[in-house]
């Protein structure tokens, strides 16, 4: 795993969880959309992304305080941690 930034979440990664669902598991529940999707690292959930309208990964990040997602975009393989701002391809 390479990474730039030192950052023990990203180190503590040996097994990449991916995307169970291709959807935000938030945003279907009221309708939304999303651009991207991303998933949580410590439980799983797949959430969109920052370019998204509600944001939903990285709120779930500051809220659950699971810091790391993985792209669930198909073809892209990178981890990134939230509070370190720190990314790794793997
Ligand atoms: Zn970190
Ligand atoms: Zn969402
Ligand atoms: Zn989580």
């Amino acid at each position: 795993m390479m990474s730039d930034v030192t950052c023990s979440h990203l180190d503590a990664i040996t097994t990449v969880k991916h995307a169970k669902r291709r959807e935000c598991e938030e945003c279907i529940k009221t309708g939304s959309q999303w651009v991207h999707l991303r998933t949580c690292q410590e439980c799983g959930t797949t959430l969109c992304c920052d370019s998204s309208p509600n944001r939903h990964a990285s709120k779930h990040a500051r809220a659950s305080g699971h810091p790391v997602i993985a792209s669930a975009e198909p073809g892209e393989r990178w981890l990134y941690c939230y509070p370190d701002d720190a990314f790794a391809e793997y």
